[in-house]
């Protein structure tokens, strides 16, 4: 994280090694400290290191401000699937439908993925997780911005640790940009594995971009066999999303 930019864990660490102290002076002083909410207390017993599920850091998240997409946004699209998943795909961020919706992929480019996740790789969507790097869209569904990305990045961090895949597979050059913090060229370099938090990742192409350019639909079902062999699943060689 650069100076500057918030990183909800590390905020959260400090508020409870303020609170810790407040109620040890108060206790000192022979107060009783304040009542404090059952989720507070659970964030103070656990000392703020981590999340135990999806649920505990969506609860956490309430109604995000940390970054200026809060303004714009109808609805939080914290990411839907399976909290066991093997793999997670990871977008830019919410389009319109996904806003109004609340949920990850949901428009036309959502069913395409959904295609490429059923009948390319015999998957069910439900067995996968699926999310964006910002959670909040972005408007007229420009490019997140860096100090966007930089703020919510955590966010995606978190749900990473809770599901612990075993592989990451980045939709697009912004997520792909985002989780290895580089610029990244995706005509040149998707297909190539990397890594994320110790995770395997294989960028490929957005769903947007292959409705634009049906052509790309080979590329991508190169890229969807590469994670199939990965995850020891079986790979129809003449399957395609
Ligand atoms: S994009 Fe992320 S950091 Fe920004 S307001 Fe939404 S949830 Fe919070």
């Amino acid at each position: 994280m650069e100076r500057g930019s918030i990183d909800p864990v590390e905020e959260l660490r400090e508020v409870v090694t303020h609170l810790k102290k407040l109620i040890a002076d108060d206790r000192d002083m022979g107060l009783e400290p304040p009542a404090l909410s059952s989720s507070t207390l659970k964030y103070l017993q656990r000392g703020a290191s981590s999340f135990d599920s999806l649920e505990d850091l969506r609860d956490f998240m309430g109604e995000c401000k940390r970054c200026k997409l809060w303004r714009g946004r109808t609805n939080l699209v914290f990411g839907e699937g399976s909290p066991t998943s093997r793999l997670v795909f990871v977008g830019e961020g919410p389009g319109r439908e996904e806003d109004m919706a609340g949920e990850p992929f949901v428009g036309e480019a959502g069913k395409l993925l959904t295609k490429i996740i059923e009948n390319g790789m015999g998957l069910k969507r439900s067995e996968v997780y699926i999310c964006n790097v910002v959670k909040c869209r972005p408007p007229q569904n420009r490019d997140p911005e860096k100090d966007e990305i930089e703020a919510c990045l955590p966010f995606l961090e978190q749900q990473l640790k809770i599901i612990r895949p075993e592989v990451i597979c980045t939709l697009g050059r912004i997520s792909a940009q985002a989780l290895l913090g580089r610029e990244f060229k995706i005509s040149r370099e998707r297909g190539n594995w990397f890594s994320f938090m110790d995770i395997p990742l294989m960028p490929t192409y957005h769903p947007a971009y292959l409705l634009r350019n049906p052509s790309a639909k080979r590329q991508v079902w190169e890229d969807a066999k590469k994670i199939m062999r990965h995850l020891g699943l079986e790979v129809r060689e003449n399957g395609q999303a």
